[in-house]
């Protein structure tokens, strides 16, 4: 099955929470979700009273579309972290987090995961100074991510990397916002991690 291209919006509002898919506008007033708009559908339609299993599958879709991830890759990414040693949701967050395109994300040189999928795909992004352009490179402690030295990359980048740094960036991140450029100091631990999932659920979900 082909990725979701129709309005992001519309995922945001189906899984009842905010899933930052659209970048600044996300952070603003006008925000579907943050307006209290419903599922999309007629008016009419009230929500589903959901059971275990369709609670269990919503914390799952609200954390596959929050990484922009089709459902066999997010599949594969489970199964590693359920063959890894230790909790296997917290391995699963860690991972999806160590994604290349969400560090550029959350290091603020795109606004979006999306944005930052696109910007990895056309060759912006340098690991440790080689061009990386698969966006689900995953990034190792220590390694230096950096937009390309060229105008076009870092006048992108510019305004988001502010954006970002007013929103805070993580704490397992150092970001060198003049050089554009991020290191990343440890594996998050899951209280450093922001989904507000249930990962366990996932597990449940994927084990039965
Ligand atoms: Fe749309 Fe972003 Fe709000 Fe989701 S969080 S509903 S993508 S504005």
């Amino acid at each position: 099955m082909g990725r979701y291209i129709g309005p992001a919006c519309k995922r945001c509002r189906r899984v009842g929470m905010k899933l930052f898919l659209k970048g600044d506008r996300c952070y603003m007033a006008k925000c579907p979700v943050e307006q209290g708009h419903g599922p999309p559908g007629p008016a009419t339609r009230r929500r589903p009273r959901l059971k275990d299993y369709g609670i269990q599958l919503q914390e799952k879709q609200r954390l596959r579309n929050m990484y922009g991830m089709r459902e066999g890759q997010f599949r594969l990414f489970f199964h590693r972290a359920l063959r890894a040693r230790g909790v296997t949701g917290e391995i699963l967050l860690q991972a999806l987090e160590l994604r290349l395109d969400n560090i550029v994300y959350r290091m603020g040189l795109a606004p979006s995961r999306r944005a930052a999928r696109q910007y990895v795909r056309h060759g912006h992004v340098r690991v440790d100074g080689i061009k990386v352009d698969i966006p689900s490179y995953k990034v190792k402690p220590g390694e230096v991510i950096q937009a390309r030295d060229a105008k076009r990359s870092r006048d992108y980048a510019k305004d988001h990397l502010d954006a970002a740094e007013s929103r805070g960036f993580p704490p397992w991140l150092t970001v060198d916002k003049a050089d554009f450029k991020a290191v990343v100091d440890h594996v998050p631990t899951r209280e450093e991690i922001a989904p507000v999932v249930d990962e366990q659920l996932i597990v449940e979900l994927y084990s039965k």
